[in-house]
């Protein structure tokens, strides 16, 4: 239990505090309040080291999307301890793990893809492709097409280059990031950043405008590539303005600019199709996944590109003798068959028919807080959604202190038994794809009790 009195030297609780430091996390509010201590997980459900249970309503980070206990994907990689627990694809060597679950990626690619490659997490996949980008256009002969358009309020990962795709000041700040050359459009909240009177149509015409002006300010010459999620996620759950996609791909290929969806949390069923991109009509160069490919289970995160990356990976690397980039893991045997079976399980259990019949209730107990004093916009697409928490209603006035209101309510749901997760003051859920309709309704209750225990807080 967090907050506990009965933390004693010896306790986890003050183990992990010597210990421990963690992602993403207020070090100095943790060293004061210490741990919520998860000890087991069964379905939608996490248990602390009290026995307590909560609905995991983020599955951990977008990631469980299979729920907790999944046996098959334990005994998958049981299987393959035994059989070939280790090896590498450095070098010409292979195993079929990896074959198996590169022709899987490829079979359900939303777009003709022609080659997979591994790596462990969503940050790398994309720092891959950051340099894939690069490796291209110096293939291409074009080594001054290198800079790398990502958007405000994206998020792509942590490590240099993805982190420099980000676009959050909370990532940046003091880690000297951006890197130079990493630029960033706007971001694509309209109810954030549209004008008085402005529609969604009219606001994706003007994003696209400034995009294009982006471009032809730096010079298309310069520009590489542009990353884009489908929906943003952790940046807070940002649905993108009717027809905003249609309006930049074109740009994007007026200027031979290569576009990368990343699908780290919308792909594989979260916004109730295989991959987000398809709702939105997307035909990208690059399509970075992670977290959904295994569940969770185990780090690994593939990058799929078109045939034309591929065509200069395979120039260049005659030119230079190794395609010089890969990680001691990539496709690591037993992730890769924890991610096979993770497929399966999606297509056996109808996963995708869960979101379709589901999505609506979410969406519907989503915005029926619409109305409520602290919530700014109530938003979402399938299993994912969000609250934007604001100090004044009407003119859209965030508090005062970013972040402290989003604890408040976060913390209220966990006191309720509901795990959700507040990005700043955009309090956002993405249950488990295997909820069911009782598991929603009870996020959805237990987020109006939170507001209204926090308004009573602030009164
Ligand atoms: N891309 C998106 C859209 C993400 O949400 C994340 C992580 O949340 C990443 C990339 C980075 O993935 P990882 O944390 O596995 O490096």
């Amino acid at each position: 239990m967090q907050d506990s009195a009965a933390t004693t030297a010896n306790s986890d609780s003050a183990r992990d505090r010597a210990a421990l430091i963690h992602p993403m996390t207020d070090l100095q509010r943790h060293d004061r309040e210490g741990p919520l201590l998860v000890t087991r997980g069964e379905g939608v459900h996490v248990y602390d080291d009290d026995g307590n249970a909560y609905i995991e309503g983020v599955s951990g980070l977008w990631s469980v999307s299979l729920g907790f206990g999944q046996t098959r994907l334990a005994d998958a990689a049981y299987r393959q301890m035994r059989e070939l627990p280790s090896y590498h694809l450095f070098r010409h060597k292979s195993h079929p793990p990896a074959i198996r679950l590169a022709e899987r990626l490829l079979a359900i690619a939303p777009v003709p893809m022609s080659k997979v490659f591994f790596a462990n997490s969503g940050s790398e996949a994309n720092d891959t492709a950051v340099k894939l980008a690069w490796y291209y256009n110096n293939a291409l002969g074009r080594p001054g097409k290198k800079k790398i358009i990502g958007r405000i309020g994206g998020y792509h990962g942590i490590t240099v280059a993805s982190g420099s795709i980000t676009g959050l000041a909370r990532n940046h700040a003091d880690f000297d990031l951006p890197l130079p050359n990493f630029l960033h459009t706007d971001c694509p909240s309209h109810w954030k950043y549209g004008l008085p009177g402005e529609s969604e149509a009219a606001y994706a015409v003007r994003l696209a405008a400034n995009l294009e002006a982006l471009i032809l300010r730096e010079g298309p010459e310069t520009i590489a590539a542009f990353f884009a999620e489908p929906v943003i996620g952790s940046g807070g759950v940002i649905v993108p303005p009717a027809g905003y996609f249609d309006l930049i791909q074109p740009i994007l290929r007026k200027y031979d600019i290569l576009f990368i969806a990343d699908e780290v949390i919308c792909g594989f069923g979260r916004l109730g199709a295989m991959f987000g991109g398809s709702l939105y009509g997307l035909a990208p160069d690059m399509i970075t996944v992670a977290k959904g490919l295994s569940s969770g289970y185990l780090p690994i995160s593939a990058l799929m590109m078109s045939e034309a990356i591929w065509e200069a990976c395979y120039a260049q690397s005659g030119k230079l003798g190794v395609f010089g980039h890969g990680f001691t893991y990539s496709g690591h045997p037993v992730a890769a068959a924890v991610a096979l079976e993770t497929l399966d399980l999606y297509k056996e259990l109808d996963v995708l028919g869960n979101v379709a019949r589901l999505a609506p209730l979410l969406q519907q107990g989503i915005r029926s807080h619409a109305e409520h004093p602290l919530v700014g916009e109530a938003r979402g697409v399938g299993f994912l959604g969000g609250w934007e928490l604001v100090a004044d209603k009407t003119a859209k006035t965030p508090f005062a202190e970013p972040g402290r209101v989003g604890l408040m309510v976060e913390r209220h749901c966990q006191a309720r038994g509901v795990i959700l997760r507040a990005l700043g003051d955009i309090l956002s859920t993405a249950p488990p794809l295997i909820a069911t309709a009782p598991d929603i309704e009870r996020i959805v209750e237990v987020v109006g009790e939170a507001l209204d225990a926090t308004l009573d807080d602030l009164a």
